[in-house]
């Protein structure tokens, strides 16, 4: 059991507390240079009631996140294992599906704890931790989840300022260490996945629903690009899904073998793939030039991207991506648009796909639209959670 301590916080914060936000802004302390990382606080407003407990763990704008308003609930293992075990519970469609054996199992503070992720790839988990603080609780999480869950082993990424002292291959934690790759399954396909490699594992699981669509409804036939592509995966469903041929390009020299090893694992001939490492900005003047043209276009760019010539902000820059990709896609063909970005909504980000069209004089209905599957489990009350934005664009 940890000290629990009395900490005041401006009334605004304490009416979100009490409406369900859960994060603790750094505004809505008097001061935040003596809250320690991992402290358990107990907030009262400006008369002194008890409002909610939180613990300390900075990231970003956030200087915590709340974990219970029950006054007399104590965090401790078992506060942990309750938590951890609601997620599984909610999570009872994949844990049984033999089709996908890789999701997330617990979603941060979707799921009650802010900074905290838990992966599930066939057997092990992998934890992430966002906050010195929410990593001080280590001991106690680990034992919650061995009560809630059986395993192979656990892994971890610590996705904090460790100064320096991240160790190689200090993402094993216990069990048994895996062999690498671990062959996972998505909805029939295969990935290939490194748990002890960096702070990517190969897959980005929140795209699976896309992923899905895209092999299920879009592909038969077509010829599909798939900008910023990183490990192919949404190449691996084109393909899995009829496309004629895929194009993937992305500028990171492992994306080469790294998506022909996706290929590979899933036995589609990757000679018949174009696997492109280039600089998407280049990769569209050449398209261009070369009078190409693709009946799929796939954008999904980082928030931010430098590279030797350009300086990418999908918050500033997502209208001429889509203007760059129109310029090559056939009509009646499909742009899949997607973000990451927390910063704006959805509402904004259509904002992007009228104007890069209204600005090239074409035509567009938007045939679908996804946001996190089910085990990105988010709160209604903290929008930034719920970042994944898709939308798929038919050209007119
Ligand atoms: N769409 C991928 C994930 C993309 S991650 C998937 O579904 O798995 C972002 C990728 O963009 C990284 O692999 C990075 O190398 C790449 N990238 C960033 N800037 C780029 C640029 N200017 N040109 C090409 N690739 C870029």
């Amino acid at each position: 059991m940890r000290n629990e301590i009395d900490v005041k916080i401006m009334d605004a914060l304490a009416h979100d507390i009490q409406k369900g936000v859960p994060i603790l802004l750094k505004d809505g302390f008097h001061e935040t240079e003596s809250l320690q990382e991992g402290s358990i606080l107990k907030l009262r407003n400006s008369a002194n009631k008890f409002i909610g407990k939180g613990y300390v763990g900075k990231q970003n704008k956030g200087v915590g996140w709340l974990l219970t308003k029950n006054e007399n609930e104590l965090i401790d293992v078992k506060f942990f294992q309750k938590k951890i075990a609601a997620a599984i519970t909610h999570r009872a469609e994949y844990f049984n599906s033999s089709d996908t054996t890789a999701f997330r199992v617990f979603n941060g503070e979707g799921d009650g704890i802010g900074g905290l992720t838990i992966d599930y790839f066939d057997g092990f988990y992998l934890i992430s931790w966002y906050s010195e603080g929410v990593y001080s609780f280590k001991e106690m999480i680990l034992e919650a989840l061995e009560a809630s869950a059986s395993y192979k082993g656990i892994y971890e990424k610590k996705r904090f300022d460790t100064k320096g002292q991240y160790l190689e291959d200090d993402d094993f934690v216990k069990g048994d260490r895996g062999e690498f790759p671990l062959i996972v399954k998505e909805n029939g396909q295969n990935f290939s996945i490194y748990l002890n490699d960096g702070a990517m594992v190969g897959v980005f699981l929140d795209q699976r629903d896309v992923r899905k669509a895209i092999r299920d409804t879009y592909s038969a036939g077509k010829t599909v690009l798939n900008t910023f592509s990183y490990t192919g995966a949404f190449s691996i469903f084109a393909a899995a899904g009829g496309a004629t041929k895929t194009t993937s390009v992305d500028l990171a020299k492992r994306s080469l073998s790294k998506t022909t090893e996706q290929f590979e694992v899933n036995e589609i001939d990757v000679e018949k793939q174009d696997i492109i490492v280039m600089d998407v900005f280049d990769y569209f003047k050449y398209a261009k030039r070369k009078e190409l043209a693709f009946d799929v276009v796939i954008l999904d760019p980082p928030s931010f991207a430098r590279s030797k010539k350009y300086t990418f902000s999908s918050a500033k820059d997502y209208t001429n991506l889509l203007k760059d990709a129109l310029a090559i896609t056939e009509k009646n063909g499909v742009i899949v648009a997607s973000t990451n970005n927390a910063t704006f909504g959805m509402k904004k980000f259509k904002s992007f796909v009228e104007k890069a069209f209204a600005e090239s004089n074409r035509k567009f209905v938007i045939e679908e639209e996804f946001s996190l599957p089910s085990d990105f489990k988010t709160s209604p009350l903290f929008k930034e959670g719920n970042y994944l934005k898709v939308l798929f664009v038919r050209v007119k």
